[in-house]
């Protein structure tokens, strides 16, 4: 398939096979060369540690062509940071920073013909993982370990306009203090299937999580951070060691303080004070900013100003200048913006 035979514009969130992934072995303590392969396939002793005791890890970032009409990464050097964090927590072997980038430059480039035209919506998704590969049944971690990257075109996220979306307050709990919420491991988003599907059956779009101590503050959705905008227009998001430390978000509250000279707040959030918001939105690389317009408590309607026709104004402005930093519109800082050709 080339460039050309693909509707950009009709592509939905789903996995298309690219030509090339990246595929490193760990063994014997040290990981091998690496390098790229056409086999999408993967083949594991039934036995396996991933399959056993779930010890993998995931990133997410995407490859897309900027105004200038060069195909980038954003800020890989941080997905590759946070890998290495996640694989520490799960007594994995980091994959290096600087080869974690080279792959996804090795795959980006083997792949380009799948990274969509500028100004289509469309981006091509990148799913760099690692997980246990030899046989584990006493429990302890793996010895060998499999580090791969593969490429996937996916469409806009909002087809027709970011419309806000209704969340509900979630009985579940998605992390424990002193557990996994801050890394990226398959496990965090397995226990929060059952959760999500229900909240679907419900008709909420999403679950906000609650700190599990208390239930009193606001965490995290199952898959992106919370940013708040205060009727002052100041930006508050939550602070807290189970929150996975979105890229998005840290980028977002960059581009607040040093491009619209908004005050940031990172802090605690209770439930309580939600209703004191103006707008609410939820970030992360797949949306960049869903705005929320609803957040429903046990039968309480907390209605965002903002409304549940549109992203609310400041929302907007965030949203604007970060996409417009990532599209190359607007002078990206030092180190955000990776080209690859
Ligand atoms: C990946 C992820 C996010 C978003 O992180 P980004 O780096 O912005 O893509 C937020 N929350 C959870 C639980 C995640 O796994």
């Amino acid at each position: 398939m080339s460039n050309k035979q693909i509707d950009w514009s009709n592509l939905g969130f789903g996995y298309i096979q690219t030509d090339k992934r990246y595929v490193s072995n760990y063994k014997d303590g040290a990981w091998d060369e690496g390098g790229l392969t056409e086999d999408a396939n993967i083949v594991l002793n039934e036995c396996a540690g991933v399959l056993q005791y779930a010890q993998t890890i995931f990133e997410g970032l995407k490859a897309y062509r900027t105004e200038d009409g060069h195909i980038v990464t954003f800020r890989p050097d941080l997905n590759a940071q946070r890998m290495v964090d996640s694989a520490k927590r799960l007594q994995m072997p980091p994959f290096p920073v600087e080869r974690f980038v080279e792959a996804v430059e090795q795959v980006v480039a083997a792949n380009a013909d799948f990274v969509p035209p500028y100004g289509s919506g469309a981006t091509m998704y990148l799913r760099p993982y690692m997980f246990g590969s030899n046989p584990v049944i006493g429990v302890k971690p793996a010895s060998e370990y499999q580090f791969r990257i593969f490429a996937t075109p996916v469409g806009p996220y909002f087809k027709g306009g970011a419309k806000p979306i209704t969340i509900r307050v979630c009985d579940y709990d998605r992390a424990a203090p002193h557990g996994t919420g801050h890394i990226k491991a398959g496990l965090n988003y397995a226990m929060s299937l059952y959760a999500i599907v229900d909240a679907h059956e419900q008709g909420y779009d999403e679950n906000m999580y609650l700190d599990s101590a208390t239930r009193t503050k606001v965490e995290e959705t199952g898959g992106a951070n919370f940013i708040f905008i205060t009727k002052d227009g100041k930006l508050v998001t939550p602070k807290s060691d189970t929150i996975l430390p979105s890229i998005t978000r840290r980028s977002l509250c960059h581009v607040a303080k040093e491009y619209l000279g908004m005050e940031v707040e990172e802090r605690e959030v209770y439930l309580s004070e939600l209703g004191d918001f103006a707008e609410c939105g939820l970030c992360g690389t797949a949306a960049v900013i869903s705005p929320v317009g609803k957040v429903v408590d046990h039968g309480k309607e907390i209605c965002f100003p903002s409304g549940m026709d549109e992203m609310g104004p400041i929302t907007k402005k965030l949203y604007d200048t970060l996409t417009g930093i990532q599209m190359g519109r607007i002078e990206a800082p030092e180190g955000w913006i990776h080209v690859i050709k």
